[in-house]
């Protein structure tokens, strides 16, 4: 476990090395998007023991967009059970761009994983309720429980991608053709957009972070946001599908569960350790924070990170 004074210092310099690389576009097919303000960069850790460090916009709002993704796929399998989850979604990587319309499992017609759009949308009609605003409150509460505060809706961001989401209209339309979501399909993608447009902060992020590394128990408030058992499910489609068409080189190269948003969100998991959140909005090609990226392969160097190395989980 790296001491305070150590992740403050990492955090500190790889905040300065990056704050003015501006490499990278605002995600402004959500048109709300691209009115993010460049400059905000924010870095944050939560420790197993709850305790955050943070440097820059650490405080800053933005919608968590894609990062809600393996939080609903939880919901899901905590409110129907693994087999039914998996009868409605697979694990295999996509290797398409995540909102990839044409990949639905062949024999199956299920979407290839709870990560990609398709997948994430056949989780979100998982979501219980006995009316759209039980559903609506149900999934709110879920993920306030991993920030350990309650969340507001970013209301813009909403109606922007509510009027310009076609195409995940489109999945939604396709996967009820297969039978794979049930006919509220309406009600569902409405669902969808809310749940990725929940406010939320770096800081945010490495506490929801924090909580899959605590085993599924939030640090800071000692409330359990997630069973146990289905932890390492999360974690598992974190570490082979979390940053889209990324995925394998981060894998490769940084070697820890996480999942990114196109609004320059990244969360990553050390599980027994601690949770990382990264800020800033310019994103790649893939649609992964292009500042964020370099952060975590900072981190993961100097803190010696990757899952298969081994070394922080060794030191006492
Ligand atoms: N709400 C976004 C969408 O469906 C989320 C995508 C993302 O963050 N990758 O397009």
């Amino acid at each position: 476990m790296p001491s305070n004074d150590k992740i403050t210092d990492i955090i500190n310099r790889a905040y300065e090395t990056y704050k003015d690389l501006d490499r990278g576009k605002l995600a402004d097919y959500i048109p709300e998007l691209g009115k993010a303000d460049i400059k905000n960069f924010g870095i944050s850790v939560t420790t197993v023991k709850g305790e955050t460090i943070s440097v820059g916009n650490a405080d800053t709002m933005f919608s968590i967009q894609s990062i809600s993704k393996p939080f609903v796929f939880g919901m899901a399998l905590e409110g129907h059970g693994t087999a039914h989850v998996r009868s409605r979604v697979g694990v295999e990587p996509t290797g398409e761009p995540f909102h990839s319309i044409i990949r639905l499992q062949a024999k199956s017609k299920r979407p290839s994983n709870p990560l990609v759009n398709a997948g994430a949308i056949a989780m979100t009609d998982l979501v219980n309720g006995n009316s759209h605003e039980e559903r609506i409150q149900n999934l709110q509460s879920a993920l306030a429980k991993y920030t350990g505060r309650p969340l507001d809706m970013d209301e813009s961001v909403y109606l922007s991608e509510k009027a310009t989401g076609h195409r995940n209209r489109a999945t939604a339309h396709l996967m009820l053709h297969f039978g794979m979501v049930e006919p509220r399909i309406d009600e569902t993608t409405d669902l969808y957009f809310r749940q990725c447009s929940y406010k939320i902060t770096s800081d945010d992020l490495s506490v929801m972070a924090a909580t899959l590394a605590n085993n599924g128990i939030n640090p800071k408030s000692q409330d359990r946001a997630l069973l146990s058992e289905h932890v390492k499910s999360l974690l598992t489609l974190m570490f082979t599908c979390g940053l889209y068409t990324y995925a394998g080189e981060w894998a490769f190269r940084v070697g820890i569960p996480a999942k990114s948003g196109v609004s320059g969100g990244i969360l990553g998991v050390v599980p027994g350790v601690m949770g990382i959140g990264v800020y800033s909005p310019l994103v790649d090609k893939h649609g992964n924070s292009v500042r964020g990226i370099r952060v975590f392969k900072n981190l993961a160097t100097e803190l010696g990170l990757h899952m298969f190395s081994h070394s922080i989980r060794k030191s006492p």
